[in-house]
């Protein structure tokens, strides 16, 4: 237990920030301990962006913490996912470099923190939307950090690592202090998907099967053929599966056939992390997933425990992904969990 706890803890610092709906990702951000290249958490404010334009006026946009995309519309833009608070001023200055239409609404893809921190800002002139779970998730972020979080400060006292003490202890203090009401969650909420309609472009926006969590969206630029996962795919980078939020390794498998099985062949790709890929990109996500379930499943059946089959595992096609070394073990985990 305190080992999965562990785990989950290095990612959520380094890539998913935040826990259940964290908003206030400043103090987040700054602590983040172990980033990797390819997740961009390590950049300085100045130099985070790389915007790359995509087809029918849809951009991708790297920055720090989960990748955003928009689309410009006729009269307005549409944005997916906020990053950190104090990213989210160079989000929109990024997005105004290409177009001075308002941005009219934001779309979060699930409720971690690299996800929703610049909600705060994006608040003040767009309407937010989600999924039901994600409100629910960031409604209950005061709480629930209050709940886990003393115990994770003592022990990064004891471990002497001063900047994720600083990061538990920040995160106390604004869930002491905030006022639910306050939190900038979702005012649009919905159950299994819905369209928007700007101008020649319908944006579909379908609620996946519980996978990083069990309130993912992904986004569907029809015309453009773009398709925006959130955290429904890591491309090339192991993933976090947030069982405590209701993820899932088989139900990964699901979303991912799910999606599949309604994007055509030539579509692009922005995942929540790594960079835009394609159909194929997406396929080797599912056979990594595929392959977690398929070497838990054997060893339940093989009457293996947890434990040995944890000490064993590994699976050296993916050893490239960045994030092997600190997630493969816990992703093993939650298959191991589902196997029956
Ligand atoms: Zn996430």
């Amino acid at each position: 237990m305190k080992k999965r706890l562990a785990l989950a803890l290095a990612f959520v610092v380094s890539v998913c920030l935040g826990r259940p709906g964290r908003v206030d990702g400043q103090a987040a951000s700054k602590a983040a301990p172990t980033p990797s290249a390819a997740d961009h958490h390590d950049r300085k404010p100045d130099d985070i962006f790389r915007l790359k334009p995509l087809s029918g006026n849809v951009y991708a946009l790297y920055g720090r913490g989960g990748n955003v995309g928009f689309l410009v519309g006729p009269d307005a833009v549409l944005v997916i996912d906020s990053q950190f608070k104090e990213i989210a001023p160079g989000i929109v200055a990024q997005i105004k470099s290409v177009s001075d239409k308002p941005i009219k609404f934001l779309i979060n893809t699930h409720h971690h923190g690299d996800h929703v921190g610049g909600n705060e800002v994006f608040k003040q002139f767009a309407m937010i939307l989600a999924h039901d779970n994600v409100r629910t998730h960031m409604l209950a972020s005061p709480v629930d950090i209050q709940r886990d979080y003393p115990a994770q400060l003592d022990a990064a006292k004891k471990a002497g690592n001063e900047e994720m003490a600083k990061f538990f202890a920040a995160q106390i203090e604004w869930a002491k202090t905030v006022k639910v009401e306050d939190i900038a969650a979702p005012v649009l909420t919905y159950d299994s998907e819905f369209r928007i309609h700007m101008g020649d472009e319908t944006i579909n926006v379908w609620h996946m099967p519980p996978a990083h969590t069990d309130g993912d969206s992904v986004v569907y630029f029809e015309k453009a053929k773009v398709l925006h996962m959130g955290d429904d795919l890591f491309n090339k980078v192991i993933p976090f599966i947030d069982v405590s939020a209701g993820g899932s390794a088989r139900g990964y498998l699901a979303a991912l056939d799910k999606v599949v099985a309604r994007v055509p062949g030539d579509v692009t790709v922005i995942p929540g992390h790594g960079e835009v890929t394609d159909l194929a990109g997406l396929k080797s996500f599912r056979q990594y997933i595929a392959d977690v379930v398929e070497a838990a499943q054997k060893a339940k059946t093989a009457g293996k425990t947890k434990e040995d089959f944890l000490k064993d595992v590994d699976l050296p096609a993916y050893k490239d992904y960045s994030g092997y070394k600190d997630r493969f073990k816990a992703n093993a985990a939650a298959a191991y969990d589902e196997a029956r």
